[in-house]
């Protein structure tokens, strides 16, 4: 069952003079622009060091509720999002929680985070982030995540050929969904998110 879980609100403001000197957040926080950190990219930072506390601290269940909140709305992300949350594998993967989300909060205190598809797709490369590492199956939910989620090239006859048999179904569920909403047409229920089993963590590979 999931634990509900009660967010502090870290809804930052700039000032909105010129110069935009300072900033405040919900949590009382402020600061102010200095050499080398404008007030802008001392909120974003300051939003970004509170989410990372709240998001190492999340049960399995709490992240997943907090990745389809931020995708809700959107298709594609919601596909991508499903697709690890039925993988389950990446879920509890800290080194994507700490370096690929972005999150923020709305004026009235929600947060909302949203996968960074770009950089995931990228993983290592020229983001700076650390590298997202996983067995070849894992690493392949992931690109055809990143793919759906964000524009990652995907090969998709060469891509998937290490997936076992769920994954594959999972993989097929992820790009229905994509077709079935990016088109405004309906696929028929084979491939809807519903008919799939509920597994648990380490079921697969
Ligand atoms: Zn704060």
């Amino acid at each position: 069952m999931t634990t509900l879980l009660t967010i502090p609100s870290h809804y930052t403001q700039v000032d909105d003079g010129p110069f935009k000197l300072t900033w405040e957040c919900a949590c009382g926080d402020t600061g102010v622009t200095d050499d080398t950190t404008s007030a802008g990219d001392g909120a974003f930072a300051h939003q970004r060091e509170e989410a990372r506390k709240i998001l190492i601290d999340l049960n399995g269940e709490q992240f997943a509720a907090l990745l389809r909140a931020g995708a809700a709305n959107d298709w594609r992300e919601t596909a991508a999002v499903e697709l690890l949350v039925r993988h389950e594998t990446w879920l509890y993967d800290e080194t994507l929680r700490m370096d690929y989300l972005d999150a923020k909060w709305t004026a009235n205190g929600d947060m909302v985070t949203r996968v960074n598809w770009w950089a995931v797709g990228e993983t290592a490369g020229s983001t700076g982030r650390a590298p997202l590492d996983g067995s070849e199956s894992e690493m392949t939910i992931l690109r055809v995540a990143a793919s759906i989620g964000g524009d990652m090239p995907l090969r998709l006859h060469l891509d998937t050929t290490s997936l076992d048999t769920t994954n594959r179904g999972l993989v097929l569920t992820a790009i229905g969904h994509l077709l079935s909403h990016g088109g405004g047409v309906q696929f028929a229920s084979a491939t809807a998110w519903t008919q799939l089993p509920q597994r648990r963590r380490h079921d697969y590979c």
